[in-house]
């Protein structure tokens, strides 16, 4: 479906949140997608039709609810081109990174003691791997970033070396909107044999993922970002790094066999899927993909360039305002912006005011903000299918009048 004006309207209508909030101006969609009636029904659909346990009751219902669990899998395992088995669910992309950095250590090669990262990283893909250096005495190199927001690719080449064990960046930053060169990134890594993880969370909702293409051993996201509902996440992982992984967590549906003192693991997936699972919110995750792939990931994109264009035009208009987003063709939907000295939690709050909801702060990514020498943080504005022209209008016509009452 081609969007334009009319069918962004069209799209609007198949999110129960506006019917219930009148007039509501959404520019949050990075921090969450709203969420479709179709996905909500799906969900209901499961609990009050199929709900029960899996992998343990031998009867019709279990085997319903089972067959909804593997089909969820399976939805997507295609989505981003893998094989079902690398699909491990976990409850977002914090928790699949935080996964990583607590088995990884059983798989890297001896001699390799350095954990490569960007200077543009979310908290969720920064201080799991802190804390594993700290645990591990490995050394933390960090990327830095160029001021036209991109990664310096040259600091890149000098960072990554033979003694990196674990390579882990940002597909598209929830900050500046960046769309990441990540396959080059993943190249650089696997020459010199590094473990390559990348955090898409950002990524998914508007770019087209293929993870043979990408030729990462690893890719996290959440379904929340992406139309789905919240805890439930996604850990893709190549299989044969997966088989010689120790588990996360352990307990009850992991396991193949167990005695007093000993337990066998399961297969993949369910090695790395301990205890009862999130079922409706891995069948909403299924539905939130069909809906998108419905609309299509390249109209929804398509549409969100098209408003941040116009909106990094028309922001211009704006008295201070300074905009921390690269130039158009690398940028993902996402804009962030600081006014003068206003504070963004002012700019927020009065932005709230007139119904238009954005995010300000830090954006979990403290050494972003100091890097770019913001003390406050900045505000965001971030575009999903839905969003308008007119939209963008009121927000600049409110940014206007906020200036003109608290700026310098
Ligand atoms: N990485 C990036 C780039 C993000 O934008 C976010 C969410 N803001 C996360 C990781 C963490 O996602 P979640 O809170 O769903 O775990």
């Amino acid at each position: 479906m081609i969007i334009n004006n009319k069918t962004a309207k069209k799209i609007k209508q198949d999110f129960p949140i506006f019917k219930n909030n009148k007039g509501l101006i959404y520019l949050d969609n990075s921090a969450t997608s709203q969420k479709p009636k179709q996905v909500i029904k799906a969900m209901t659909d499961f609990y009050e039709k199929n709900n029960s346990n899996v992998g343990r009751g031998l009867y019709l219902l279990s085997e319903k609810a089972m067959e909804e669990y593997d089909n969820a899998r399976k939805t997507v395992a295609e989505f981003i081109n893998s094989s079902s088995n690398e699909i491990i669910f976990t409850r977002n992309t914090t928790e699949s990174l935080n996964l990583l950095s607590y088995v990884l250590a059983s798989i890297i090669p001896e001699g390799r003691d350095e954990i490569v990262l960007t200077e543009m990283e979310h908290h969720s893909n920064l201080i799991p791997w802190q804390q594993l250096a700290k645990r591990n005495k490995m050394k933390l190199k960090i990327i830095k970033m160029k001021n036209d927001f991109t990664f310096d690719m040259e600091d890149a080449e000098q960072k990554i070396t033979d003694k990196t064990a674990i390579l882990s960046f940002m597909h598209v930053s929830n900050v500046t909107g960046t769309i990441n060169d990540v396959k080059e990134l993943v190249n650089l890594g696997k020459e010199k044999g590094a473990i390559t993880i990348i955090d898409s969370a950002q990524a998914v909702s508007s770019i087209k993922i293929d993870v043979k293409d990408l030729g990462c051993d690893f890719l996290a996201f959440s379904s929340h970002k992406i139309f789905g509902p919240m805890g439930i996440g996604v850990l893709y992982g190549k299989k044969e790094l997966l088989e010689k992984m120790l588990p996360f967590t352990f307990g009850g549906g992991m396991i193949k066999r167990v005695e007093l003192g000993n337990a066998e693991w399961a297969d993949l997936p369910e090695k790395f899927e301990s205890g009862t699972q999130n079922i409706a919110g891995a069948v909403g995750l299924a539905e939130a993909i069909r809906y998108l792939e419905k609309i299509g990931q390249e109209n929804i994109s398509g549409w969100e360039k098209q408003l941040t264009k116009y909106a990094l035009e028309k922001l211009k208009e704006v008295p201070q305002i300074k905009i921390y987003s690269p130039v158009l063709e690398k940028n993902a939907g996402i804009i962030s912006f600081s006014l003068g000295r206003i504070h963004p939690h002012d700019v927020a709050a009065l932005l709230d005011e007139k119904g238009i909801a954005i995010r300000a702060g830090h954006c979990c990514a403290m050494p972003l903000m100091k890097r770019l020498g913001l003390v406050q943080g900045v505000s965001r504005i971030s575009f999903s299918a839905f969003n308008t022209f007119k939209e963008i209008d009121n927000l600049v016509d409110v940014l206007k009048e906020i200036e003109a009452k608290l700026g310098d």
